[in-house]
């Protein structure tokens, strides 16, 4: 395993924005990975698991610790099991998107929405990745890592997994940070057809009512317009993809809030919003800030910027800093607060900086 030190991490992240690292070791194997993290951790260094760096926002002054870079590969279908049903197994440092494309040449359904999500499949179950009406947790069904507290190897099942909108155990709660993720497994469902679309916007550019079911290549397609048209693939070639793609989740309110944020629009005004469960109401983040007087390019001239695409993705044009970035975000989120009464909270990972 390659071990250096002092390495930037700019370059490791989809912001292109953060310190250097004290250590960063190169792991390309499960042992790797377990033994550069169980070292960290017996010399009683902070540890950051990193995949492809795009949940990120990292401290213009680095981490002051070991960053374990996964690099493990290899999607296998699992023989046997039931009848129109395929258990996939996928190495944590499998790149995502490689990973929907293999279940659709393969004719495996259930991942289609998910494309042209940026990183690797061992970051998915961290905060639930889901898009376009679909999550990983409709088909993971365990998720094997390595335990620091027990310091053994452990095998969740999808229900250990607490996820939830955004989270899971791995992200939030006194389990946050205590395994990590060296394989995922998913039960996908033999079928040409998609899952029954979920989503109206994505309905609508496919011409078919929400429930069908369409071919996979042409719900990945539709995916792909629709994340392009907001810059939400990953482009070097399009500055506004320079993001940790939605900077802040959709505030999940209840229905006294949801009241309350009602009273504080003009009279007659729709706000869009989805149901959430236990009778909450999801709201879009990006309308918020977006009526809140936060605008795409917002604010214009050198550093940090919204996306000129996307009101919810905050950009580095080149010339931001982290401090920058997390001083916009502040803003946006201040500014929201005073103008709604509604609280945003950051969807990307911050280290060494707080919101
Ligand atoms: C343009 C763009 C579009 C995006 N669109 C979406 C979207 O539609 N939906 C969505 O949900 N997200 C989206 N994201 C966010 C991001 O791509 C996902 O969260 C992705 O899963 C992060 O993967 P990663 O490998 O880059 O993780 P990283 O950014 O490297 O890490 C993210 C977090 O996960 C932890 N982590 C990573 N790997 C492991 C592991 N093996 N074990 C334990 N912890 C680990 C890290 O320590 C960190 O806390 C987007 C990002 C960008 C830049």
């Amino acid at each position: 395993m390659i071990v250096r030190e002092q390495v930037p991490l700019a370059g490791c992240t989809t912001l292109g924005l953060g310190g250097p690292a004290a250590r960063f070791a190169e792991a390309v194997t499960d042992a790797d990975v377990v033994a550069a993290v169980r070292e960290a951790d017996q010399r009683g260094e902070p540890v950051l698991v990193l995949g492809g760096g795009s949940n990120l926002l990292v401290a213009d002054e680095g981490f002051d610790g070991t960053v374990v870079r996964v690099g493990t590969r290899g999607i296998s279908e699992v023989p046997g099991g039931p009848d129109g049903l395929a258990t996939v197994r996928v190495a944590a440092g499998e790149d995502w998107d490689g990973v929907v494309r293999w279940a659709i040449a393969r004719g495996l359904s259930g991942l289609e929405c998910l494309s042209g999500i940026p990183g690797l499949a061992g970051a998915t179950p961290i905060q639930n990745v889901g898009a376009y009406g679909q999550e990983v947790s409709a088909t993971i069904v365990a998720v094997r890592g390595w335990d620091r507290q027990a310091g053994e190897l452990a095998e969740l099942t999808d229900a250990e997994c607490g996820f939830g909108y955004r989270t899971s155990v791995f992200k939030e709660g006194s389990q946050a940070g205590r395994f990590v993720v060296l394989e995922v497994i998913f039960r996908l469902t033999r079928d040409p057809r998609s899952a029954p679309v979920r989503y109206a916007e994505l309905a609508g550019v496919l011409g078919a009512a929400e429930g069908d079911r369409v071919p996979l290549a042409d719900a990945r397609d539709a995916v792909l317009r629709l994340r392009r048209g907001k810059g939400m693939v990953l482009d070097p070639a399009d500055p506004d993809t320079r993001s940790a793609g939605s900077f802040f989740t959709n505030p999940v309110l209840t229905p006294g809030q949801f009241e309350r944020l009602e009273s504080a629009v003009a009279a007659g005004t729709r706000i869009p919003r989805w149901p959430a469960p236990g009778g909450q109401v999801k709201v879009p983040a990006a309308w918020l800030i977006d009526q809140a007087g936060f605008t795409k390019g917002y604010p214009g001239g050198p550093g940090p910027r919204i996306s000129g695409k996307h009101t919810l993705a905050l950009v580095n044009p080149g010339d931001a800093t982290a401090d920058s970035l997390v001083a916009l975000a502040r803003e946006i989120r201040d500014g929201v607060l005073t103008r709604f009464g509604v609280e945003l909270a950051a969807e990307a990972t911050l280290i060494g900086l707080k919101l």
